[in-house]
Order: structure tokens, then sequence, then C-alpha cells
């Protein structure tokens, strides 16, 4: 390839083929480059882990704060034409159950006051009014008691897979490339202006030139040379550990029914915080249904310092057993009646940014760079949207969604260093995941 590709997308995730599609849309010449989902386990390569492999992420336009409430509003109001226009299903409307500690009644009435003012639907529903709609879920023990914050229509999970297949199939028909290979270099050719990617496929290294480049490379970001030598991002990644449940054939239908559940308990107590998220039966590619649940960010939820710590948390997929005693005993609080076949443990990676939302804008004020990082592990929803976003940023074209574009500048990574245990923007309440 040795013609000058218009805008080079480093990163066939969510953000990258969310953004590679609306670019190419506008008629932009768009080379998506990333490698393909690794066959289970047979991976060791730091450039094939993504966020994304993987049947189910929660969805729900209720937002936890402004900002990802309208990031998330606005890709999912169009979920359903991605899934016309691609032939591809992803959406799953089962519903969403937030549950709210009664203590933080404050936000809880922030949150339906901004579903108000945004048309969407949510019942507010008593410890009393659960136990009767979802005699399934019994009570968490959160501070001041529980309630509930229903949403029965346009909310459940996506699944996230086939969500970065339709966008792809999207951008493909509108002309974009894909090229199966991982960047291994991003450099600017002072002298002609053009970026430079070295990349790598089937053991062969070769060089790409764009005018543009657009770095969607997920928690890995900092670690894969994908940025301009100098430059790393404050991006801190962390272990996200879940355990799977497989469901018996005799309790599937009465658990197929049940909305994705999110939980904000607003006490940093521990391990011991309830703060959880949980996925209702849902068939995976071994063919077995099961209950998928994780953490909030309490302290089992471990900061993976290097890339050999990353790398060895996704190839061994084993969650620690601090981290499978503490999802075991929230989900028999949550759920006492499943009786699972099996349980099995699930590795993933999110990442946090001190400004809690992803960053979408130049690269140290350099307008031939833009990245569209950050998901802090819950970017699936919002996927559309800011790779719409990142997408415009790269054109240059005027700033058009309500949340000003300072909130997502990307912040570069500072020498402070931290003593004490998690910064408070890494601390409980972490809000909803
Ligand atoms: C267990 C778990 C549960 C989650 N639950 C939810 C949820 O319920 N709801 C929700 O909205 N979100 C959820 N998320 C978060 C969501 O999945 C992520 O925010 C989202 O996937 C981020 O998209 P991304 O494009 O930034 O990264 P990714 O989807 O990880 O994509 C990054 C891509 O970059 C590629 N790449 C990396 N380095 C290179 C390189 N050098 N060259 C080329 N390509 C490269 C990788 O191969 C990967 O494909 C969850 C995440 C996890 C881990």
């Amino acid at each position: 390839m040795s013609e000058i590709i218009e805008a080079a997308v480093v990163g066939a995730g969510m953000f990258g083929s969310a953004a590679a599609k609306h670019l190419s849309r506008a008629g932009v010449d768009v080379l998506v480059i990333g490698p393909a989902e690794p066959e289970a386990g047979a991976s060791t390569s730091q450039h094939a882990f993504g966020a994304h492999f993987d049947e189910a992420r929660i969805t729900r336009r209720l937002g936890w704060d402004p900002v990802w409430g309208a990031l998330d509003a606005r890709s999912q109001d169009r979920f359903r034409d991605i899934e016309a226009e691609s032939g591809i299903d992803f959406f799953h409307e089962c519903g969403s159950l937030v549950l709210m500690a009664r203590s933080i009644d404050h936000r809880t009435t922030a949150i339906l006051r901004q579903c108000a003012a945004e048309s969407i639907d949510v019942d507010r529903l008593s410890e009393q009014e659960l136990r009767i709609e979802f005699p399934e879920f019994a009570c968490l023990p959160m501070t001041g008691g529980v309630e509930g914050l229903l949403e029965r229509k346009q909310a459940g999970y996506l699944n996230p897979r086939r969500l970065v297949q339709a966008q792809m199939t999207i951008a493909e028909a509108a002309g974009a490339r894909l090229l199966r290979a991982a960047v291994t270099a991003v450099e600017k050719d002072e002298r002609s202006g053009l970026w430079h990617l070295k990349v790598q496929a089937d053991g062969q290294t070769r060089q790409i030139r764009a005018e543009k480049v657009l770095i969607a490379t997920g928690a890995f970001t900092n670690e894969n040379n994908v940025l301009p030598a100098g430059h790393r991002l404050a991006l801190h990644a962390f272990t996200e550990p879940n355990l799977l449940f497989e469901v018996a054939d005799g309790q599937l239908d009465q658990m197929r029914h049940l909305p994705t559940v999110v939980t904000v308990d607003p006490e940093d107590t521990g391990d011991e915080n309830m703060s959880l998220y949980l996925l209702p039966p849902i068939q995976y590619p071994d063919g077995k249904w099961y209950m998928r649940i994780g953490p909030g960010m309490q302290p089992f939820v471990e900061e993976l310092h290097t890339v050999d710590e990353m790398v060895g948390w996704y190839a061994r997929q084993q969650v620690t057993p601090r981290q499978t005693a503490s999802l075991t005993a929230m989900m028999r609080l949550l759920v006492p009646s499943l009786g699972p076949v099996a349980v099995r443990g699930a590795g993933c990676i999110i990442e946090k940014t001190p400004s809690r939302y992803p960053y979408i804008g130049h690269l140290a004020d350099d307008p031939g760079i833009t990245v569209a990082v950050g998901g802090n592990g819950h970017g699936a929803r919002g996927s559309d949207e800011i790779g719409r976003l990142a997408a415009s940023v790269l054109l240059g074209l005027p700033w058009d969604c309500p949340v000003p574009v300072e909130t997502f500048a990307p912040l570069l990574q500072s020498a402070e260093t931290r003593a004490g245990g998690r910064p408070a923007f890494l601390k409980p309440p972490f809000g909803l995941c």
C-alpha cells in the first residue's frame, strides 16, 4: 500500500468501527487497522485484546450524569437504524433495572429529573414493588434500603461483537477498508506533514502513510506505541473480573425474562461494597446459557501497571480467589434461588480517566492526530456517538454535541506520583457501569 490514506483509524474495536462508519459516510477514504479477535486463549499479542470480545454489554438511556447520559441516549436512539442498515442485529430490549441505595435519594431524584427532561420513560419502584415484579431478586444490603429505576423499553443489552461487525459492515459499504494488522509505531514526518504508521501482519512489517490518524486502541493505548514518542495519556487500566453462572435448563424460563441490573451502593466499604452489574441468561458461543456478574470498583478490582500484567491477565482468563469469593457472595445475595450447573471466571480490562469521561480530541493540539479512548468501563452503549464525535473532530467540523468539547479533552499523564491508594476519582460511588 504505497498510496496516501486520508484517514487511518487504529483499532477496529467499538470506538474505531463507529468512527470509521461516520468518516466513510462523510466521503473520507478510510483505512481501519486492527487485528481480528484471537481464538480463545490462543493469543499473547498485546495488540489483539479488546474489551468488546463478549456477548453482552448493558445498555440504557438513563444516565448517572448528564455527560454519559447524552452519549448513551444519542447512540442508543440509532441502534435500530444500525441494525436495519447493516442487516446485523445486536440490541436486546429486555429492560434495565438500576437499584439505588435509598441513602442517595438526591441522586435518584436528579437522575429522574434528567430522564424527564429527555423523555426517557422510567418507573421508580419501591422495595415492595420490586419484590412483586421480580421475585427472583432479593433485596441487597445497601444503606437505607433499596429502590429501583426500571426502563422497560429501549434498554437491555447489546452484543458488542455484533455491534462492531455491524459498524464495519456499514463502513465498508461506504468505502472504508479494513486491514487485519497491528500498528507498532506512529510518527509524524514533519517535512510532509504526513503520518507514518508501522504496521505488522503475518510476521511482515510495512509502512502506511496517512494525512490524519485516529487512535482508538482502548486500554492498551499507552502500551502499544500508537501515540507519538513522548506522549502518554492519563489512563488507568484495571482488571474487570466477571463470573459466568451456567443456568440449568430447568431455571432458564424463569430467569430469561429478567432485565439487566446495575446497583449503586454509595458506601466505600471495601470489598463488601454492593455495587455490581448482572446480565440475564445469555447464550454464549459454546451453546450454554450464562448469567454474568461483575463488580463496581471494589478494592479487589486491581490496577494493572505494566503491559506484562495486562497481557497476563487477559491471556490467563482466571479471576483471583478473592474476586471469586466476592462475586459469588454478591450473586447469592441478589439471586438466591439460582442453582448454577457450573461457574467460570472471565477476565477483561477497563480503563479509567481522571475526568471519568472518554477522551475525544486532538492529541497535544495537533489537528492531524485525534484520540477516542477511555470507555471507563461503560463505553459500549455510547460508542456510536463517541465515534461520531471523534470523526467530526478529525474532520474539523463544528462541535454539535450539547456537552462542551472541553469535557472530552485528552489529558496527558503527569509525572505526579500517587501515594496512599486510589485517588478520589477511582473510588465509589462509581455510578452506573
Ligand atoms: C467485563 C466488561 C464489562 C463491560 N460492561 C459494559 C457495559 O455493561 N456497558 C457498556 O456500555 N460498556 C461496558 N464495558 C466497556 C466497553 O466494553 C468498553 O468501554 C468498550 O469496548 C471500549 O471500546 P474501545 O473501542 O475503546 O476499546 P476496545 O473495544 O477494546 O477496542 C480496542 C481495539 O484496539 C485494538 N488495538 C489495540 N492496540 C492496537 C494496535 N497497536 N494496532 C491496531 N489495533 C490495536 C484492539 O485489538 C481492540 O480491538 C465493559 C467492559 C468490560 C471489560
